[in-house]
């Protein structure tokens, strides 16, 4: 129904002028569909958890944060297993020579926008796996890392911080703004 149809119909319907954004939907079809898929995404962003390497202490501190005592949920975050529908890459480990070539698969297969945040000293700097015959990291020079969580392992509070600068960062994307 148009607007002016809906007026007619006297259906309460005020059009689109009170919502800037919204108004773009009545120009074009193609980037209203972007802009209503920005919006939707910015209230559910999904995160993709991968550990390359290291002492499972960071994923069990992962874990931890998503559990209701801290509620990392609350922000709208799920944590999913597919990397297509995945909008937040964290990676925890060594980035040994093993696991590097799955992550970079993983990050592939992420839709535009991603960022990704790298947890955990041997993650963020290579750590207590400095000089390991296998160790490619710290990440940074595997893929474009937007924030870092230090920590051995960092608790989940600053797990959830770290996370949280990275869904500012993403919105910033979706948005065009950065
Ligand atoms: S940063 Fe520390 S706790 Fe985390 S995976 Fe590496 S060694 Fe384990």
């Amino acid at each position: 129904m148009t607007e002016e149809a809906a007026k007619d119909a006297g259906t309460g319907f005020q059009g689109l002028e009170g919502y800037p954004k919204l108004t773009l939907l009545k120009t074009k079809h193609k980037e209203g569909v972007k802009l209503v898929r920005s919006m939707s995404s910015l209230k559910s962003p999904w995160i993709l958890h991968f550990d390359v390497g290291g002492c499972n202490g960071c994923p069990i501190e992962i874990l931890a944060a998503l559990t209701p005592r801290y509620d990392l949920e609350r922000f709208g975050v799920l944590n999913k297993g597919n990397p297509k529908v995945a909008d937040i890459l964290l990676v925890t480990g060594t980035c040994n020579a093993k696991c590097l070539p799955v992550l970079v698969q993983l990050y592939r297969q992420m839709p535009e926008p991603k960022v990704v945040a790298a947890i955990g000293s041997c993650c963020c700097e290579k750590g207590v796996f400095d000089r390991c015959y296998n160790v490619r990291g710290p990440l940074y020079k595997v893929l474009p890392v937007d924030v870092y969580i230090p920590g051995c392992p960092p608790r989940p509070g600053t797990i959830i911080e770290g996370v949280v600068k990275a869904l500012t960062l993403w919105q910033k994307k979706l948005e065009g703004t950065l």
